[in-house]
């Protein structure tokens, strides 16, 4: 059975080079970084070459790369690090986010709002960030924003420089966070063009290795002492985050940025081209037009496609589709744990009902439209079966 794997924003499959580079550093250069002979110096200048070529691939100009072991550990350091980087914002500083971010962004403000923290939460309804909303609520006593570029499950793209403009003019001395986890690599962004002062990014959504990720964090906020380490020991990362670092991880890291970014039109045109074959077959096709709706945010990545199957649970039709070998998610892989449902879609306007009957495909590169189209006739054929099982 060929499997079809439209899963690539849980996760993706690491590229073959991407694992060459990992294992010819850990054999050959495994050294610790912070050791002073020749083994440490080897691993150190390996790390100085990875923050150069990640720092490039983002595509920034200044602002240093704090190494960290995932998305969610680089959300965290942004949201604890910032409330508590200075003494005077833990005293009801307001913190702006959207509804529907992810669990690494969401669940750190929750935590902050028990500790006395004004959180305020902007609607996203049809994929698109209530401007009016995030106006009104940016004061002087704004700290923070954080928001994510990409929505994970919805695909919708949020316009963060704008937001950025109007923080300069409202609260000038806070900064903004952006999570672009879900962005790196399938939108066109550098830290410039989301208006950042802090961007999060993750190896593993970009054929990387899992436990690895990057904040980038610009020379303001780190000149201005701007963000507070959370993780204390050994001093690692200028500070903001001890630990030996993983240098393998890292420098596959570096590795897969910087062949996405060779080939990031390329890689791009054939992630729209599924997407884009994907919905117009579905809009002709017998069975699933009037079966399935597609969930489409004004602006979309061209990597995200959420389709709500009117009628069937998420993890039935997850489940079926399994079983034929093509895999999909249902909800956020991350969240799925949780038997709550998807805030993010609920955000966008679905019903519970929708909600739950909603299922998200993710492309990379390597999908194909043939695959679009046997995913549509599996997906036909467990509608109709089902559907017959009901009569
Ligand atoms: N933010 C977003 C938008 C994500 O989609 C994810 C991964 N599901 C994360 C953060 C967390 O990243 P990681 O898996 O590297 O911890």
């Amino acid at each position: 059975m060929k499997e079809i794997y439209f899963d690539n924003s849980a996760t993706t499959r690491p590229s073959s080079e991407v694992l060459a580079a990992y294992l010819r550093v850990a054999e050959e250069e495994y050294g610790n970084p912070s050791s002073r002979h020749r083994r440490g110096q080897g691993a150190a200048a390996l790390l100085k070459e990875a923050r150069a070529t990640m720092l490039s691939s983002l595509g920034a100009r200044d602002g240093r790369i704090v190494f960290t072991a995932g998305g969610t550990e680089a959300n965290n350091l942004a949201l604890f690090g910032r409330a508590y980087a200075k003494e005077r914002f833990a005293r009801g500083g307001r913190i702006i986010t959207t509804e529907g971010e992810h669990a690494s962004v969401d669940l750190p403000l929750d935590a902050l709002a028990r500790a006395g923290f004004d959180i305020v939460r902007i609607p996203t309804r049809g994929g698109v960030l209530a401007m009016d909303a995030l106006l009104a609520a940016l004061t002087p006593r704004t700290v923070l924003v954080s928001m994510m570029a990409v929505n994970n499950e919805t695909g919708a793209v949020y316009p963060t420089h704008l937001v950025a403009a109007a923080m300069k003019r409202s609260c000038p001395d806070a900064v903004l966070h952006v999570d672009a986890t879900q962005a790196f690599m399938k939108i066109s962004m550098t830290p410039r063009t989301l208006g950042a002062d802090m961007v999060t990014v993750s190896s593993h959504k970009i054929e990387g290795p899992k436990g690895v990720g990057a904040l980038w964090v610009s020379d303001a906020v780190i000149k201005n002492h701007g963000l507070a380490a959370v993780t204390l020991g050994g001093g690692q990362e200028a500070g903001l985050r001890s630990g030996t670092e993983n240098v393998p991880g890292v420098c596959a890291f570096a590795e897969a940025a910087r062949l996405a970014s060779l080939s990031f039109d390329e890689r791009v045109a054939q992630m729209k081209a599924v997407r884009t074959h994907l919905l117009s077959a579905l809009a002709d096709h017998p069975v699933l037009k009037n079966a399935v709706t597609a969930n489409l945010p004004e602006r979309a990545a061209p990597h995200i496609l959420s389709l709500t199957v009117h009628g069937f649970k998420s993890e039935t039709v997850q489940n079926d589709l399994s079983g034929r070998g093509i895999y999909v998610s249902s909800g956020s892989a991350c969240a799925s744990h949780a038997r709550n449902l998807s805030k993010a879609l609920l955000a966008f306007g679905k019903s519970e009902a929708e909600t739950d009957a909603t299922v998200r495909l993710s492309f990379s590169h390597h999908n194909t439209t043939e695959e679009a189209d046997a995913f549509l006739t599996a997906l036909a054929e467990i509608v109709e079966t089902r559907a017959r099982m009901r009569e």
